[in-house]
Protein backbone atom coordinates (compact mmCIF):
# COMPACT_ATOMS: atom_id res chain seq x y z
CA UNK A 1 0.00 0.00 0.00
CA UNK A 2 0.94 3.26 -0.72
CA UNK A 3 1.98 4.96 2.31
CA UNK A 4 0.84 8.88 2.91
CA UNK A 5 2.68 11.78 4.23
CA UNK A 6 0.67 12.49 7.28
CA UNK A 7 -0.88 15.49 6.80
CA UNK A 8 -2.16 18.91 9.02
CA UNK A 9 -2.99 18.42 11.62
CA UNK A 10 -0.93 15.07 12.07
CA UNK A 11 2.72 15.40 12.36
CA UNK A 12 5.63 12.81 12.89
CA UNK A 13 7.86 13.95 15.45
CA UNK A 14 11.01 11.70 15.63
CA UNK A 15 8.41 8.48 15.32
CA UNK A 16 5.77 9.83 17.86
CA UNK A 17 2.33 11.27 17.06
CA UNK A 18 2.06 15.12 17.23
CA UNK A 19 -1.89 16.35 16.52
CA UNK A 20 -2.57 20.21 16.03
CA UNK A 21 1.13 20.39 17.96
CA UNK A 22 0.72 18.49 20.79
CA UNK A 23 2.03 15.05 21.64
CA UNK A 24 -1.44 12.61 21.74
CA UNK A 25 0.23 10.27 24.00
CA UNK A 26 1.10 12.88 26.57
CA UNK A 27 -2.70 13.93 25.81
CA UNK A 28 -4.08 10.24 26.44
CA UNK A 29 -1.55 9.95 29.74
CA UNK A 30 -3.17 13.46 30.93
CA UNK A 31 -6.79 12.52 30.32
CA UNK A 32 -6.99 8.54 29.32
CA UNK A 33 -8.53 6.83 26.75
CA UNK A 34 -10.57 6.66 24.91
CA UNK A 35 -10.71 10.20 24.21
CA UNK A 36 -11.62 12.56 21.11
CA UNK A 37 -8.98 15.19 20.71
CA UNK A 38 -10.25 17.82 18.61
CA UNK A 39 -8.48 20.29 16.81
CA UNK A 40 -10.23 23.79 16.95
CA UNK A 41 -7.69 25.46 13.99
CA UNK A 42 -8.60 22.30 11.79
CA UNK A 43 -12.39 22.48 12.00
CA UNK A 44 -12.12 26.92 10.76
CA UNK A 45 -9.24 26.06 8.10
CA UNK A 46 -11.60 23.37 6.42
CA UNK A 47 -14.97 25.54 6.98
CA UNK A 48 -12.95 28.48 5.12
CA UNK A 49 -11.23 26.48 2.62
CA UNK A 50 -15.02 25.98 1.56
CA UNK A 51 -16.82 28.96 2.05
CA UNK A 52 -13.72 30.77 0.03
CA UNK A 53 -13.52 28.43 -2.55
CA UNK A 54 -17.32 28.70 -3.18
CA UNK A 55 -17.62 33.02 -2.37
CA UNK A 56 -15.43 33.25 -5.08
CA UNK A 57 -17.38 32.20 -7.76
CA UNK A 58 -20.88 32.91 -6.16
CA UNK A 59 -21.56 35.62 -3.82
CA UNK A 60 -24.67 35.20 -2.06
CA UNK A 61 -23.44 31.72 -0.57
CA UNK A 62 -24.34 30.12 2.80
CA UNK A 63 -22.73 27.36 4.64
CA UNK A 64 -25.40 25.27 6.89
CA UNK A 65 -23.03 23.04 9.23
CA UNK A 66 -25.11 19.87 9.14
CA UNK A 67 -24.29 18.88 13.14
CA UNK A 68 -25.53 15.63 13.16
CA UNK A 69 -21.86 14.99 12.43
CA UNK A 70 -20.99 16.42 15.50
CA UNK A 71 -23.30 18.32 17.97
CA UNK A 72 -19.97 19.13 20.72
CA UNK A 73 -21.24 22.90 21.85
CA UNK A 74 -18.05 24.40 21.19
CA UNK A 75 -17.85 22.61 17.58
CA UNK A 76 -20.88 24.95 17.03
CA UNK A 77 -19.79 27.42 18.88
CA UNK A 78 -16.56 27.52 16.39
CA UNK A 79 -18.76 26.95 13.59
CA UNK A 80 -20.72 29.70 14.19
CA UNK A 81 -18.14 32.76 14.85
CA UNK A 82 -16.94 31.23 11.62
CA UNK A 83 -20.45 32.69 9.81
CA UNK A 84 -21.67 29.00 9.68
CA UNK A 85 -25.36 28.54 9.25
CA UNK A 86 -27.29 25.18 10.89
CA UNK A 87 -28.34 22.53 9.15
CA UNK A 88 -30.70 20.20 11.89
CA UNK A 89 -32.64 16.64 11.56
CA UNK A 90 -34.08 16.74 14.56
CA UNK A 91 -35.69 19.03 17.06
CA UNK A 92 -32.79 18.33 19.79
CA UNK A 93 -29.98 19.33 17.13
CA UNK A 94 -32.37 22.74 16.69
CA UNK A 95 -32.03 22.87 20.63
CA UNK A 96 -28.46 22.24 20.90
CA UNK A 97 -27.91 24.65 18.10
CA UNK A 98 -30.36 27.68 19.85
CA UNK A 99 -28.16 26.87 23.06
CA UNK A 100 -24.87 27.28 20.79
CA UNK A 101 -25.76 30.77 20.15
CA UNK A 102 -27.22 30.56 16.51
CA UNK A 103 -30.00 32.31 15.80
CA UNK A 104 -33.54 30.77 14.72
CA UNK A 105 -33.54 32.34 11.38
CA UNK A 106 -29.67 30.74 10.86
CA UNK A 107 -31.47 27.30 11.41
CA UNK A 108 -33.14 24.54 8.87
CA UNK A 109 -34.60 22.26 10.45
CA UNK A 110 -34.47 18.67 7.68
CA UNK A 111 -36.00 16.42 9.27
CA UNK A 112 -37.76 12.92 7.96
CA UNK A 113 -41.08 11.20 10.04
CA UNK A 114 -41.76 13.95 11.92
CA UNK A 115 -44.41 14.67 15.13
CA UNK A 116 -47.03 17.09 15.57
CA UNK A 117 -45.36 18.11 18.42
CA UNK A 118 -42.09 18.74 17.09
CA UNK A 119 -43.62 20.58 13.99
CA UNK A 120 -45.36 22.60 16.66
CA UNK A 121 -41.91 23.30 18.45
CA UNK A 122 -40.25 24.73 15.31
CA UNK A 123 -43.26 27.27 14.75
CA UNK A 124 -43.13 28.44 18.18
CA UNK A 125 -38.81 28.94 17.69
CA UNK A 126 -39.08 30.69 14.44
CA UNK A 127 -37.15 27.64 12.60
CA UNK A 128 -37.59 27.21 8.60
CA UNK A 129 -39.00 23.57 7.82
CA UNK A 130 -37.90 21.45 4.78
CA UNK A 131 -40.58 19.67 4.53
CA UNK A 132 -39.83 15.85 3.63
CA UNK A 133 -43.77 14.62 2.70
CA UNK A 134 -46.86 16.25 1.55
CA UNK A 135 -48.39 14.59 5.22
CA UNK A 136 -45.80 16.77 7.01
CA UNK A 137 -46.28 20.31 4.95
CA UNK A 138 -49.90 19.76 5.97
CA UNK A 139 -49.83 19.31 9.43
CA UNK A 140 -47.39 22.07 9.63
CA UNK A 141 -50.12 24.74 8.31
CA UNK A 142 -52.81 23.67 10.34
CA UNK A 143 -50.44 23.93 13.60
CA UNK A 144 -49.81 27.88 11.70
CA UNK A 145 -48.33 29.24 8.20
CA UNK A 146 -44.74 29.88 8.61
CA UNK A 147 -43.09 32.67 6.88
CA UNK A 148 -40.65 30.36 4.90
CA UNK A 149 -41.20 27.08 3.57
CA UNK A 150 -38.81 24.45 2.08
CA UNK A 151 -39.38 21.61 0.23
CA UNK A 152 -36.92 18.32 -0.12
CA UNK A 153 -36.79 17.09 -3.39
CA UNK A 154 -35.77 13.61 -4.26
CA UNK A 155 -33.38 14.66 -7.58
CA UNK A 156 -33.70 11.11 -8.29
CA UNK A 157 -29.75 10.33 -7.86
CA UNK A 158 -28.08 9.47 -4.98
CA UNK A 159 -24.83 8.87 -4.16
CA UNK A 160 -22.85 7.48 -0.84
CA UNK A 161 -19.81 5.95 0.83
CA UNK A 162 -22.29 2.91 1.94
CA UNK A 163 -25.47 2.10 1.36
CA UNK A 164 -26.86 3.14 3.92
CA UNK A 165 -25.79 6.66 3.47
CA UNK A 166 -27.63 6.82 0.01
CA UNK A 167 -30.29 9.39 0.41
CA UNK A 168 -31.64 9.98 -2.35
CA UNK A 169 -32.79 7.86 -5.89
CA UNK A 170 -35.44 5.27 -6.46
CA UNK A 171 -35.17 3.64 -3.43
CA UNK A 172 -34.70 6.42 -0.45
CA UNK A 173 -37.49 7.34 1.73
CA UNK A 174 -36.23 10.92 1.31
CA UNK A 175 -37.75 14.30 -0.17
CA UNK A 176 -41.06 14.40 -2.46
CA UNK A 177 -41.38 12.94 -5.93
CA UNK A 178 -41.01 15.30 -8.77
CA UNK A 179 -44.82 15.07 -9.13
CA UNK A 180 -45.34 15.75 -5.36
CA UNK A 181 -43.17 18.65 -5.40
CA UNK A 182 -45.74 20.82 -7.46
CA UNK A 183 -48.90 20.06 -5.25
CA UNK A 184 -46.34 21.18 -2.13
CA UNK A 185 -45.66 24.34 -3.58
CA UNK A 186 -49.22 24.76 -4.50
CA UNK A 187 -50.25 23.58 -1.25
CA UNK A 188 -47.74 26.55 0.63
CA UNK A 189 -48.85 29.00 -1.81
CA UNK A 190 -52.70 28.84 -1.38
CA UNK A 191 -52.06 28.74 2.56
CA UNK A 192 -50.04 32.10 1.79
CA UNK A 193 -46.77 31.08 2.79
CA UNK A 194 -44.69 34.09 1.12
CA UNK A 195 -40.72 32.34 0.99
CA UNK A 196 -39.50 29.83 -0.23
CA UNK A 197 -36.81 27.41 -0.52
CA UNK A 198 -35.74 23.71 -2.48
CA UNK A 199 -33.40 21.29 -1.56
CA UNK A 200 -31.72 18.21 -2.14
CA UNK A 201 -29.54 16.18 -0.20
CA UNK A 202 -28.56 13.17 -2.11
CA UNK A 203 -26.16 11.24 0.29
CA UNK A 204 -22.79 11.16 2.17
CA UNK A 205 -19.41 10.48 1.75
CA UNK A 206 -19.24 11.14 -1.51
CA UNK A 207 -15.92 12.06 -3.38
CA UNK A 208 -16.96 12.27 -7.16
CA UNK A 209 -18.55 15.37 -8.28
CA UNK A 210 -20.35 13.56 -11.44
CA UNK A 211 -23.57 12.77 -8.91
CA UNK A 212 -23.69 16.27 -7.95
CA UNK A 213 -23.83 17.78 -11.43
CA UNK A 214 -27.02 15.14 -12.52
CA UNK A 215 -28.27 16.05 -9.31
CA UNK A 216 -28.07 19.81 -9.58
CA UNK A 217 -29.39 19.59 -12.89
CA UNK A 218 -32.13 18.02 -11.92
CA UNK A 219 -33.35 19.93 -9.02
CA UNK A 220 -32.71 22.88 -11.25
CA UNK A 221 -34.86 21.65 -13.80
CA UNK A 222 -37.34 21.18 -11.35
CA UNK A 223 -37.32 24.60 -9.68
CA UNK A 224 -38.17 26.23 -12.72
CA UNK A 225 -41.37 24.65 -13.54
CA UNK A 226 -42.12 25.29 -10.01
CA UNK A 227 -40.99 28.82 -10.93
CA UNK A 228 -42.60 28.48 -14.33
CA UNK A 229 -45.72 27.08 -13.43
CA UNK A 230 -46.79 28.53 -9.86
CA UNK A 231 -44.75 31.93 -10.13
CA UNK A 232 -42.35 31.47 -7.19
CA UNK A 233 -39.04 32.84 -6.55
CA UNK A 234 -36.85 30.73 -4.16
CA UNK A 235 -34.94 32.48 -1.96
CA UNK A 236 -32.57 29.58 -1.30
CA UNK A 237 -31.10 26.59 -3.48
CA UNK A 238 -30.10 24.28 -0.78
CA UNK A 239 -27.68 21.68 -2.87
CA UNK A 240 -26.83 19.51 0.55
CA UNK A 241 -24.06 17.80 2.31
CA UNK A 242 -22.09 14.66 1.43
CA UNK A 243 -19.20 15.84 0.89
CA UNK A 244 -16.54 12.95 1.27
CA UNK A 245 -13.09 13.02 2.68
CA UNK A 246 -10.43 10.32 2.07
CA UNK A 247 -10.54 7.48 4.69
CA UNK A 248 -7.96 5.58 2.96
CA UNK A 249 -4.66 6.06 0.98
CA UNK A 250 -5.67 4.93 -1.94
CA UNK A 251 -9.38 7.28 -1.87
CA UNK A 252 -9.57 10.37 -3.85
CA UNK A 253 -9.53 13.59 -1.87
CA UNK A 254 -12.97 15.11 -3.50
CA UNK A 255 -10.84 18.44 -5.32
CA UNK A 256 -12.78 21.44 -3.74
CA UNK A 257 -11.54 24.14 -6.63
CA UNK A 258 -12.89 21.51 -9.33
CA UNK A 259 -15.58 20.80 -7.25
CA UNK A 260 -16.99 24.38 -6.57
CA UNK A 261 -15.99 25.34 -10.06
CA UNK A 262 -17.76 23.14 -11.73
CA UNK A 263 -20.80 22.65 -9.44
CA UNK A 264 -21.47 26.30 -9.03
CA UNK A 265 -20.87 26.93 -13.08
CA UNK A 266 -23.64 25.11 -13.38
CA UNK A 267 -26.10 26.33 -10.76
CA UNK A 268 -25.14 30.08 -11.71
CA UNK A 269 -25.91 28.80 -15.57
CA UNK A 270 -29.03 27.20 -15.07
CA UNK A 271 -30.20 30.05 -12.44
CA UNK A 272 -30.10 32.36 -14.97
CA UNK A 273 -30.80 30.01 -17.95
CA UNK A 274 -34.37 29.76 -16.30
CA UNK A 275 -34.31 32.98 -14.89
CA UNK A 276 -34.40 31.96 -11.14
CA UNK A 277 -33.51 35.79 -9.81
CA UNK A 278 -30.91 35.82 -7.42
CA UNK A 279 -31.36 33.19 -5.26
CA UNK A 280 -28.74 31.92 -1.77
CA UNK A 281 -26.37 29.22 -3.19
CA UNK A 282 -26.61 26.68 0.22
CA UNK A 283 -24.30 23.57 1.07
CA UNK A 284 -24.80 21.72 4.31
CA UNK A 285 -21.74 19.92 4.76
CA UNK A 286 -21.39 18.09 7.93
CA UNK A 287 -18.50 15.36 7.83
CA UNK A 288 -15.97 18.02 5.51
CA UNK A 289 -15.84 20.20 8.16
CA UNK A 290 -14.99 18.00 10.94
CA UNK A 291 -13.92 14.69 9.73
CA UNK A 292 -10.33 15.50 9.67
CA UNK A 293 -10.21 17.88 12.43
CA UNK A 294 -10.34 14.71 15.04
CA UNK A 295 -8.50 11.63 16.62
CA UNK A 296 -9.44 9.25 18.55
CA UNK A 297 -6.99 7.87 21.34
CA UNK A 298 -7.36 4.43 22.87
CA UNK A 299 -4.96 2.05 24.60
CA UNK A 300 -4.14 -1.60 24.07
CA UNK A 301 -5.10 -3.66 27.17
CA UNK A 302 -3.88 -7.03 25.14
CA UNK A 303 -2.54 -8.32 22.53
CA UNK A 304 -3.93 -11.99 21.86
CA UNK A 305 -2.62 -14.43 19.53
CA UNK A 306 -4.90 -17.61 18.91
CA UNK A 307 -4.04 -20.17 16.27
CA UNK A 308 -6.08 -18.50 13.35
CA UNK A 309 -5.93 -14.51 13.85
CA UNK A 310 -3.90 -12.14 16.21
CA UNK A 311 -6.39 -9.25 17.75
CA UNK A 312 -4.87 -5.82 19.08
CA UNK A 313 -7.63 -5.50 21.99
CA UNK A 314 -8.15 -1.52 22.74
CA UNK A 315 -10.16 -0.04 25.38
CA UNK A 316 -12.49 1.86 22.52
CA UNK A 317 -14.85 -0.22 20.60
CA UNK A 318 -18.56 0.22 18.60
CA UNK A 319 -19.67 2.05 21.67
CA UNK A 320 -16.79 4.75 21.32
CA UNK A 321 -16.68 4.41 17.37
CA UNK A 322 -19.59 2.79 15.09
CA UNK A 323 -18.81 3.47 11.60
CA UNK A 324 -16.28 0.43 10.89
CA UNK A 325 -18.79 -2.07 12.81
CA UNK A 326 -21.96 -0.61 11.13
CA UNK A 327 -20.18 0.44 7.55
CA UNK A 328 -17.85 -1.64 7.30
CA UNK A 329 -15.99 1.57 6.94
CA UNK A 330 -11.97 2.03 7.23
CA UNK A 331 -10.32 4.58 9.48
CA UNK A 332 -6.19 4.74 9.38
CA UNK A 333 -4.58 3.44 12.40
CA UNK A 334 -1.03 5.14 14.23
CA UNK A 335 0.55 3.41 16.72
CA UNK A 336 1.42 6.80 18.41
CA UNK A 337 4.91 6.18 19.10
CA UNK A 338 5.90 3.65 16.50
CA UNK A 339 5.47 5.58 13.34
CA UNK A 340 9.14 4.90 12.28
CA UNK A 341 8.36 1.15 13.00
CA UNK A 342 7.87 -1.38 10.35
CA UNK A 343 4.89 -2.40 9.82
CA UNK A 344 5.46 -6.29 10.22
CA UNK A 345 2.31 -7.90 11.22
CA UNK A 346 -1.40 -8.14 10.33
CA UNK A 347 -3.93 -7.37 12.83
CA UNK A 348 -7.56 -7.02 13.87
CA UNK A 349 -8.28 -4.23 16.16
CA UNK A 350 -11.29 -4.84 18.31
CA UNK A 351 -12.70 -3.29 21.25
CA UNK A 352 -14.14 -4.33 24.77
CA UNK A 353 -17.82 -4.73 23.16
CA UNK A 354 -18.70 -8.69 23.62
CA UNK A 355 -19.75 -9.15 20.07
CA UNK A 356 -17.98 -10.47 17.44
CA UNK A 357 -18.55 -7.79 15.19
CA UNK A 358 -16.62 -5.48 17.43
CA UNK A 359 -13.91 -4.63 15.21
CA UNK A 360 -12.41 -1.37 14.50
CA UNK A 361 -9.95 -2.73 11.50
CA UNK A 362 -9.58 -5.90 10.28
CA UNK A 363 -6.54 -7.39 8.71
CA UNK A 364 -4.68 -4.40 8.67
CA UNK A 365 -0.90 -4.24 8.66
CA UNK A 366 0.88 -2.45 12.15
CA UNK A 367 4.28 -2.05 13.76
CA UNK A 368 4.54 -4.60 16.44
CA UNK A 369 2.79 -2.79 19.41
CA UNK A 370 2.76 -4.57 22.57
CA UNK A 371 0.39 -3.59 25.80
CA UNK A 372 -0.28 -0.05 27.09
CA UNK A 373 0.53 1.59 23.48
CA UNK A 374 -1.59 4.22 22.52
CA UNK A 375 -3.07 4.12 18.97
CA UNK A 376 -4.53 7.07 17.09
CA UNK A 377 -7.47 6.19 15.15
CA UNK A 378 -7.66 8.89 12.41
CA UNK A 379 -10.56 11.22 10.67
CA UNK A 380 -12.66 10.46 13.88
CA UNK A 381 -14.27 13.58 13.98
CA UNK A 382 -17.69 13.52 12.14
CA UNK A 383 -20.02 10.42 12.80
CA UNK A 384 -17.67 9.24 15.75
CA UNK A 385 -18.69 10.73 19.53
CA UNK A 386 -22.34 11.41 17.67
CA UNK A 387 -23.00 7.59 17.25
CA UNK A 388 -21.52 6.53 20.16
CA UNK A 389 -23.44 4.54 22.82
CA UNK A 390 -23.38 3.42 26.62
CA UNK A 391 -24.07 -0.11 25.30
CA UNK A 392 -22.40 -3.03 27.65
CA UNK A 393 -23.04 -0.48 30.20
CA UNK A 394 -19.91 1.49 29.77
CA UNK A 395 -19.82 5.40 30.12
CA UNK A 396 -18.88 7.20 26.92
CA UNK A 397 -15.42 9.17 25.88
CA UNK A 398 -14.53 12.41 27.15
CA UNK A 399 -13.61 15.35 24.15
CA UNK A 400 -10.84 17.08 24.46
CA UNK A 401 -10.17 20.66 22.16
CA UNK A 402 -7.31 21.99 21.11
CA UNK A 403 -6.95 25.61 21.29
CA UNK A 404 -4.35 27.80 20.40
CA UNK A 405 -1.91 25.68 21.02
CA UNK A 406 -3.46 23.97 24.13
CA UNK A 407 -5.76 21.51 25.15
CA UNK A 408 -9.28 22.18 26.67
CA UNK A 409 -11.63 19.72 28.03
CA UNK A 410 -14.66 20.20 26.12
CA UNK A 411 -16.62 17.20 27.23
CA UNK A 412 -16.41 14.94 30.45
CA UNK A 413 -15.78 11.87 30.48
CA UNK A 414 -19.16 9.58 31.70
CA UNK A 415 -19.12 8.26 35.01
CA UNK A 416 -20.78 5.31 36.40
CA UNK A 417 -23.14 7.59 37.69
CA UNK A 418 -24.00 8.48 34.29
CA UNK A 419 -25.23 5.21 33.19
CA UNK A 420 -28.11 5.58 35.75
CA UNK A 421 -29.53 8.67 34.36
CA UNK A 422 -33.27 8.76 33.72
CA UNK A 423 -33.97 5.24 35.37
CA UNK A 424 -36.23 4.73 37.85
CA UNK A 425 -36.53 1.51 39.62
CA UNK A 426 -40.15 0.18 39.67
CA UNK A 427 -41.32 -0.18 42.82
CA UNK A 428 -42.78 -3.28 44.41
C1 LIG B 1 -26.49 14.19 7.13
C2 LIG B 1 -26.97 15.33 6.35
C3 LIG B 1 -26.06 16.24 5.80
C4 LIG B 1 -24.57 16.12 5.93
O1 LIG B 1 -24.02 14.99 5.39
P1 LIG B 1 -22.42 14.89 5.31
O2 LIG B 1 -22.18 13.67 4.55
O3 LIG B 1 -21.92 14.78 6.72
O4 LIG B 1 -21.92 16.11 4.66
C5 LIG B 1 -26.58 17.33 5.12
N1 LIG B 1 -27.91 17.49 4.97
C6 LIG B 1 -28.81 16.63 5.47
C7 LIG B 1 -30.25 16.88 5.28
C8 LIG B 1 -28.37 15.52 6.17
O5 LIG B 1 -29.26 14.66 6.66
Amino acid sequence: MVKRKLCEPLEDHKGNLYFDGLSVEDLAKKYDTPLYVISEKRIRENYNRLYNAIVSKYKDVRIYYACKANTNLTVLKILKSEGAYLDAVSTGEVFMGLNSGFSPENILFTGTSVRNDELKFLIDTGITVNIDSQSELDRLLKISVPPTISVRVNPEIGAGHHEHCVTAGLQTKFGLWENEVLKAYTTAKKARVERFGIHMHIGSGILEIEPYIQAVEKLLSIAKRVHDELGIVFDFIDLGGGLGVPYQSNDTELNIPDFTSQVVSLFKSKVKEYHLGKPFLCIEPGRYLVCDASVLLTTVNTVKVTPYRKFICVDSGFNTLIRPAMYGSYHEILVANKLSRKKTETFDVVGPICETGDVLAKNRELPLVVEGDVLAILNAGAYGFSMSSQYNSRPRAAEVMIRQGKPVLVREREQFQDLLTSQRVAQQ
